[in-house]
């Protein structure tokens, strides 16, 4: 086999043996990729820093949390053995289960053999093994972890996931708080005792309209702090019959065909009535009906929700109107109230109970937008205005640094020791969100230009694995190196824009898409907006046509 070489650990951990892949994390996408690839013929190391398999859902433990996608569609669809072997319990499926059904998953395909945990990577870096004498020892990378050992490999597959690398606001005195605080992405595994104390929630976002609810009915008082107002609609969780389980199960073919034909990788029917041009009794029939559905299909209800700004005034103005009746306080229902931006432009949050919690008498809200946090002293937090709130117990809800975070989280360097920082100071740059340019070799699962986490993930996740791993069978074969062509990043970084820009999404001006919620961070619309089946589509083209996009180079012989 022409270019094929062994690859194995540089004076570290590991078994000494040959190493065609290594793959960085064990989430979602590391243990398919695992899978698949193994599958393949390749040999594949996966290293993860948590103890465990999971990613997402082996970090985010905090109370409530839970999948917004419905469990019979969030999950594998590579083996129709296994989706007929697993149950699902509930119509959302909680942190644990997904958990569950990821170790499932780890011991089914035998994969933790494979995976190395507790092993955080520092440093990765490329080099064409060209040496001195004019032969070569093979291109490959070398990549580091935090005991400093090295491992090497052939090609490296990033499977970080987009939301892993925690946002903590830089808060000046957040040291010396004498209380606890957490962010939700990094939730202590024995839980955080919060009955009777004093807690206080910073960020309304899809984690804190999910945790606050629950925190509410544990904690003695529950301080929330809201930036910006956020739509939510309901969840309507609830146990699956076992009647309606046996008939999802039998209708897994079809489900998968929706799925795949979709822009959003949810299996729903889109609807085609254009809203508008109903009477105004009408338009509030279809709007009650997805309301009392629940769920993110509000979304696949209303046509055009996120291309036609008065389709979606319209949609807004019934889920303001739904707070409203909720909502008993009215300066409370004012400040819930969202204006600033268009109803899904940002990710909606879907909820149980969210408005209702108001309602309590141990929750109270604080607008931080009219009046920001200006310091954590011992006691709390100290508003501009001079206002004290006193904690127990601080929870950050906010956010991550969401796509480039991860990846740059670590020291990546490509072609002449150029790093991955340096190659995205002005935002990041890929070709379909799988590779780039100056990196070869190198291949990014829902990296930034990937339609990720605008599609449900596992949907998302397969397909790039599979187009990965043809690629990878390609230059077993040939021997070459990959790399994405400067033309093809520009090519594809246009039609990310002319994506984006076609939708309301780039409306919303404190998006995470948009990297807005990090400060400093340049800011431009991250995941393709332009449909998961077009994007599957663009991958199939550029597989077929021989990879146009990518410079494949034989290097030099051996
Ligand atoms: P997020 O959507 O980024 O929300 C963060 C919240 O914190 C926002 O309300 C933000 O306000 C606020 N915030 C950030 N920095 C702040 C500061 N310095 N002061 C005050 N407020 C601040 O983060 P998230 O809720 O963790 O959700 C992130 C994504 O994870 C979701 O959009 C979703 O894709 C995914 N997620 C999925 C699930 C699920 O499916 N189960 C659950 C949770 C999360 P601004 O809006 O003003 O920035």
């Amino acid at each position: 086999m022409p270019g094929a070489r062994s690859w194995g650990t540089l004076g570290g951990m590991g078994d000494g043996g040959h190493t065609d892949v290594l793959v960085i994390g064990a989430g979602f996408s590391g243990l398919y990729a695992l899978h698949r690839l193994r599958s393949r013929g390749f040999s594949v190391r996966v290293l993860e820093q948590a103890d465990g398999v999971g990613g997402t859902w082996f970090w985010n433990r905090y109370p409530g949390a839970r999948c917004d996608s419905e469990s019979y569609y969030y999950c594998y669809s590579f083996d129709p053995e296994l989706e007929q072997e697993w149950t699902w319990t509930e119509r959302y499926p909680g942190q644990e289960e997904i958990r569950g059904y990821l170790e499932h998953v780890a011991d089914r395909y035998d994969l933790r053999r494979d995976i190395e945990f507790g092993v955080r990577v520092t440093s990765a870096a490329w080099d064409s093994g060209e040496r001195s004498d004019g032969g070569s020892s093979g291109a490959g990378w070398t990549v580091t972890t935090e005991d400093g050992t090295s491992r090497r490999c052939r090609w490296l597959v990033t499977a970080v996931g987009c939301l892993s690398a925690a946002n903590v606001p830089d808060i000046p005195g957040l040291a010396d708080f004498a209380g606890e605080w957490h962010h939700t992405g990094r939730w202590p595994h024995g839980g955080v005792e919060v009955s009777g104390r004093r807690v206080g929630v910073v960020g309304t976002g899809s984690t804190g309209i999910q945790a606050i609810p629950v925190l509410a009915e544990q904690a003695g008082h529950l301080t929330v702090f809201q930036r910006t107002a956020n739509y939510s609609i309901p969840a309507r969780n609830a146990p699956l019959d076992p009647d309606d389980i046996e008939a999802t199960k039998a209708e897994y073919p079809s489900i998968r065909r929706r799925q795949q034909a979709s822009t959003n990788g949810h299996p729903f029917t889109l609807s085609d009535v254009d809203i508008l041009d109903l009477p105004a009794d009408q338009r509030r029939e279809i709007y009650q009906k997805a309301w009392d559905r629940g769920g993110l299909q509000f979304r696949a209800d209303v046509k055009d929700l996120l291309t036609d700004r008065a389709v979606n005034d319209d949609a807004s103005d019934f889920i303001r109107e739904k707070i409203r009746e909720t909502v008993h306080d009215p300066a409370t229902t004012e400040t819930l109230t969202p204006r600033d931006h268009p109803f899904a432009t940002k990710r909606p949050p879907i909820d149980t109970h969210y408005f209702e919690t108001y309602n309590r008498p141990n929750v109270s809200l604080v607008d931080v937008k009219a009046d920001p946090i200006a310091a954590v002293t011992p006691r709390g937090f100290r508003l501009e205005s001079g206002a004290e709130h006193a904690l127990d117990v601080i929870v950050f809800a906010t956010g991550f640094d969401a796509l480039t975070g991860p990846l740059l989280s670590f020291d990546i360097r490509g072609r002449d020791g150029v790093s991955l920082r340096d190659a995205w100071r002005d935002g990041p740059r890929t070709h379909l969100g799988l590779g780039v340019a100056g990196f070869p070799d190198l291949f990014t699962i829902t990296g930034p230009g990937s339609p990720s986490v605008l599609t449900n993930m596992p949907v998302a996740i397969e397909q790039h694995v599979d187009w990965i791993a043809d690629l990878l069978v390609r230059l077993r074969e040939t021997g070459e190196v990959a790399e994405p062509t400067p033309e093809a990043e520009e090519t594809w970084a246009v039609e990310v824009a002319r994506a984006a820009n076609a939708t309301l999404l780039v409306q919303a001006a404190s998006s995470w898409y948009l990297g807005a919620n990090v400060p400093g961070k340049h800011r431009v619309f991250l995941p393709y907006a332009g449909g998961y089946a077009r994007y599957r589509a663009t991958c199939d083209d550029e597989a077929a046509a021989g990879y146009p996009g990518f410079a494949l180079a034989r290097p030099t012989a051996a």
